[in-house]
């Protein structure tokens, strides 16, 4: 019998906060009515200030962060286009998969799991590319297969400093709201997240910002595409309405999770997963035989953490360890990394000891499935890390 919490930490779906699920509970409304704008409008324009955006339009669209990948390509490129991509996770495979599915002609590099995107590769290949083969480069700004954060600034000076006009496309599913991203400084044409991410969401949503660049292609982009139109959900979108039955449960949902994002203020709520990360990161290197999979700490991801276990155990032990005897979810190892890897997911809705927690059930886990670390070494490790961040003052939005 399982009592009190399952503990969720996995990276995504994340926690749903109290107040977001209570807000969804209400009657279902007429999508139609004259206001039902009240409600929807002010979430564009949330959803703006998360993307740190003034120019770009947003898209709400009923499906996942796949199906926002699916939206951005159809809507700006043309079969057999090609694109510069990068792999390095799981993720960035299956953004690569889907490419070459809807017919581009992906040029892609290849990077060791646990690196992230090449930006001196990439500057290099955008440089020699003088007649503009290229129309779209792809970046996937969190690798939450392997908990790896890539330059998004940096894909964009080496676009620049080859004078390249190719859009910039970046997956930020894992960070939107969870890492620091920029829109419009970074010069991002298309930039894909979900809502079951940092945005304390049931998933559900695709969620998309399209630059002026981006939606000036979609008007010539001459790709079949009809369900994740642009044109058709602008149309509708500029007065608060969608081109088909929307989910209305989940906008309430996003009224409250923007607005408890906008009373932390942006930059605390980035801060502190920065915060939370680096216990877990601690206690990560108090495990013997245990490491990040991320190979430098310049692409360290706040916002999962995948962790290599020592090749004497198997990472899907630690897992079903600690699912079936300690409630705890972790996330898996994807494909190549099955049973080497386990994930601790730290975005979205969480507080210190909720990451102490998951820290405490991994040992549990960990030594259960054979390893032989130390119960309690990197409990203690987080502690003081996160006792040293609390005697810091934290300024809130409000104040
Ligand atoms: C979760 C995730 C996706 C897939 O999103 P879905 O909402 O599951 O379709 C894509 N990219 C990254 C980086 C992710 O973390």
């Amino acid at each position: 019998m399982k009592t009190g919490l399952n503990h969720l930490f996995i990276p995504g779906p994340t926690n749903v906060p109290d107040r977001v699920r209570m807000a969804m509970n209400v009657p279902m409304q007429d999508m139609r009515a004259p206001d039902f704008g009240e409600l929807t409008l002010p979430l564009f324009a949330g959803l703006k200030k998360i993307y740190r955006t003034k120019s770009a339009e947003v898209f709400m669209l009923p499906g996942s962060g796949t199906g926002a990948w699916e939206a951005a390509i159809t809507n700006t490129l043309n079969e057999g286009d090609t694109v510069l991509m990068s792999r390095f996770g799981q993720f960035s495979h299956l953004w690569v998969d889907m490419a070459e599915r809807l017919g581009l002609n992906v040029q892609c590099v290849d990077v060791a799991w646990g690196e992230g995107v090449p930006v001196e590769k990439y500057a290099e290949i955008l440089k020699a590319d003088t007649d503009g083969k290229i129309k779209g480069v792809f970046a996937t700004h969190n690798e939450t297969a392997t908990g790896v954060t890539s330059d998004i600034a940096g894909v964009r000076a080496a676009l620049d400093s080859a004078g390249h006009d190719a859009m910039l496309y970046v997956d930020a599913v894992s960070s939107l709201g969870s890492i620091d991203f920029r829109m419009d400084d970074w010069g991002v044409d298309l930039a894909v997240s979900g809502s079951q991410k940092g945005l304390m969401l049931p998933a559900g949503l695709g969620i998309l910002a399209a630059s002026q660049k981006a939606i000036a292609a979609s008007k010539t982009c001459t790709t079949k595409r009809c369900y994740f139109d642009f044109a058709d959900m602008m149309n509708l979108n500029s007065g608060g309405y969608f081109p088909y039955t929307p989910p209305t449960q989940l906008f309430h949902g996003m009224r409250e999770s923007l607005a408890m994002i906008e009373e932390e203020g942006l930059d605390n709520v980035l801060a502190r997963h920065t915060r939370l990360a680096e216990g877990v990161r601690r206690a990560v290197e108090a495990w013997e035989g245990c490491s990040l999979c991320a190979v430098n700490p310049k692409w360290y991801s706040d916002t999962v953490s995948a962790i290599v276990v020592p090749e004497t155990i198997d990472a899907r032990d630690v897992i079903s360890m600690g699912y079936s005897r300690y409630n705890t979810s972790f996330g898996s190892g994807l494909t190549k990394l099955a049973g080497k890897v386990f994930r601790i997911g730290h975005l979205g809705s969480l507080n210190e000891v909720m990451c102490i927690a998951a820290i405490g059930s991994a040992e549990m886990a960990l030594a259960d499935a054979g390893a032989r670390i130390e119960l309690g070494s990197g409990v203690a490790a987080a502690q003081a890390w996160y006792r040293d961040a609390a005697a810091q003052p934290i300024k809130m939005a409000a104040e």
